[in-house]
C-alpha cells in the first residue's frame, strides 16, 4: 500500500521540492476557481520567480541552487493554509493559489515569504554561509480581475515581470494598490 501511494504521488508532485507539478497545480487551481465562484468568494493567485538564479547557480553551484528551491518551497508551505495550493510552474518559478484570500491578504503572505527567505541560511559543503537570492512576485485576484484560471495566471505572470522590471525583489502590485481595492 505504501509503495502504491508513493507511485501515485510521483505523478502529481515535483520530485525535487515536493510541491505540486505544473499539471496538477493547474488542475487544483481550476477546481478552486470553480469552488470560489460557487461560494461567491475571491481567490488570489501568486506567481513568483527567483531573481538572477542563473548567476546564483554559476556562482555557488547547482547543488546550492537546489537547496534554495527546497528551502523556498518549505518556506512557502509554512506561510500558507492546508487548503491553499503550491506548484512548481517551471524551473525556478512557483505558483500559489489562495482560496478565500483577497489581494491585501495575498500581499501579506508574499511579504512574509520574502522576509523568511531573507533569513534562511545556506551552507556549502565546506561550511561557508552563502547569500540567499531575492524573489519577484506578482498577484492577481479571481474573479474580480480575471474570469478564467489561465487569464488569472497570465495577469499574475505579467505583474511578476513588472516586478522584475522595477528592479526585482518586489511584490507587484504594491501594498497601497490592494488597500485601495479593498476600500472600493
Ligand atoms: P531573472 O532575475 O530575470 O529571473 O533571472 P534568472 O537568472 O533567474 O532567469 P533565467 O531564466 O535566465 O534563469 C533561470 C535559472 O534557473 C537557470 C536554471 O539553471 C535555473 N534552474 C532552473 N531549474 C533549476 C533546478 O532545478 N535547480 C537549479 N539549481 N537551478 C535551476
Ligand atoms: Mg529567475
Ligand atoms: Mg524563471
Amino acid at each position: 500500500t505504501f509503495q502504491h501511494a508513493s507511485v501515485e504521488e510521483q505523478t502529481y508532485l515535483d520530485s525535487l521540492t515536493g510541491v505540486f507539478n505544473h499539471g496538477h497545480f493547474l488542475k487544483m487551481l481550476t477546481e478552486q476557481c470553480q469552488q470560489a465562484l460557487k461560494k461567491g468568494e475571491m481567490l488570489s493567485l501568486v506567481m513568483m520567480d527567483i531573481d538572477y538564479f542563473k548567476q546564483y547557480n554559476d556562482t555557488y553551484g547547482h547543488l546550492a541552487g537546489d537547496d534554495i528551491l527546497k528551502s523556498l518551497c518549505a518556506t512557502i508551505r509554512r506561510h500558507i493554509k492546508r487548503s491553499d495550493a503550491v506548484g512548481r510552474w517551471g524551473g525556478e518559478e512557483f505558483a500559489i493559489s489562495l482560496p478565500g484570500a483577497e489581494g491585501a491578504q495575498a500581499w501579506s503572505v508574499c511579504q512574509r515569504i520574502q522576509e523568511t527567505m531573507g533569513q534562511v541560511t545556506i551552507q556549502t559543503l565546506d561550511g561557508s554561509v552563502i547569500p540567499v537570492p531575492s524573489l519577484s512576485l506578482g498577484i492577481a485576484v479571481f474573479p474580480a480581475e480575471a474570469q478564467e484560471p489561465m487569464t488569472l495566471v497570465h495577469l499574475a505572470d505579467k505583474r511578476l515581470y513588472q516586478a522584475k522590471g522595477r528592479g526585482r525583489n518586489q511584490i507587484e502590485p504594491q501594498q497601497d494598490y490592494w488597500q485601495e481595492e479593498s476600500r472600493k
